[in-house]
């Protein structure tokens, strides 16, 4: 089983954070409606979540993904990491946005991804802000150390019932490998650019179960600048040195140029389905249970 998501921000961070350029909304709106016509002409239907911001800003965008029978789900409020926030403003965020989204489309949203991956063990109780916010799907745990996170501990790497505090979570975690010396994700992000499409295709179809994740960022063949101390530290909310902001640069750009015939052939060659799709084939009796 293999899940195609995407994660849906870019119009509302350029908007928020670099100048609200209309040759790059132009730019992103093309990106999309290309990526929605493949996925047509392949009957793939992915999950996308967009952040709320994204329905309040730029509805057209989430009713387009979502009138071509897409699953729309959460991605937080405005993009910030939660876990940089207490309870109750996760509590906050997540409620805003799912709010949001279910006005635009008109339909209950189910399924979360926290941006980063950012749900780890100090703060599991992010697990009981999604069900209250009536989530019952969730695809924000990385399974090993990352830049901003990540959850090490969880160590499941399938469609594992998520036990915390008196509430249950469908996780449908990232699937890591061995490689470079650690624990790294091939089927999304920065690393399905840096690995070769052969590399990706061969451990997706080694493993039973693949959790794809892509940008529209990571599939532009515009190369970003290097941002500015200010545009880092107001994005990040991290010191923004010229070390940390260069190595965004090279993380950011490697490998775009092609990511997108990267991304195509691999959804003519696999089978994918969406988090809701997945969810309905899965006998939860046969899966993991985990109680955090
Ligand atoms: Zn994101």
């Amino acid at each position: 089983m293999n899940i195609l998501t995407f994660d849906i921000e870019e119009w509302y961070l350029e908007k928020a954070y670099f100048g609200a350029k209309q040759t790059k909304y132009a730019e992103y709106d093309r990106l999309l409606e290309e990526i929605l016509q493949k996925l047509s002409e392949k009957s793939l239907k992915g999950t996308f979540f967009c952040v709320g911001k994204m329905a309040t800003d730029f509805p057209t965008v989430v009713r387009k993904i979502f009138d071509a029978g897409h699953e729309i789900g959460c991605h937080s409020n405005t993009h910030q990491w939660l876990n940089k926030m207490t309870f109750d403003e996760a509590m906050e965020d997540t409620h805003a946005a799912v709010d949001a989204l279910e006005q635009c489309i008109g339909q209950k949203v189910l399924s979360y991804r926290a941006p980063a991956f950012s749900i780890g063990s100090n703060n599991k109780w992010a697990f009981e802000v999604l069900a209250s916010n009536g989530i019952t799907c969730d695809a924000s745990v990385f399974p090993a150390s990352r830049d901003f996170g990540g959850f090490p501990e969880f160590a499941k790497m399938e469609p594992t019932a998520v036990k915390y505090n008196g509430i249950e979570i469908h996780e449908f975690p990232i699937v890591t490998t061995k490689a470079l010396g650690k624990q790294v994700a091939y089927s999304g992000g920065g690393y399905f650019r840096f690995f070769p499409y052969t590399f990706v295709e061969k451990r997706m179809k080694k493993v039973p179960y693949s959790m794809t994740y892509f940008h529209l960022g990571d599939l532009c063949p515009v190369i970003s600048g290097v941002m500015t101390k200010e545009e880092y530290e107001g994005y990040f909310n991290e010191p923004g040195t010229a070390k940390a902001r260069y190595l965004r640069y090279f993380k950011t750009n490697l490998g775009v140029g092609g990511n997108k015939k990267k991304l195509f052939k691999l959804l003519a060659r696999m089978k994918f389905d969406n988090l809701m799709e997945a969810d309905q084939q899965i006998d939860w009796s046969l899966q993991p249970v985990v109680s955090i």
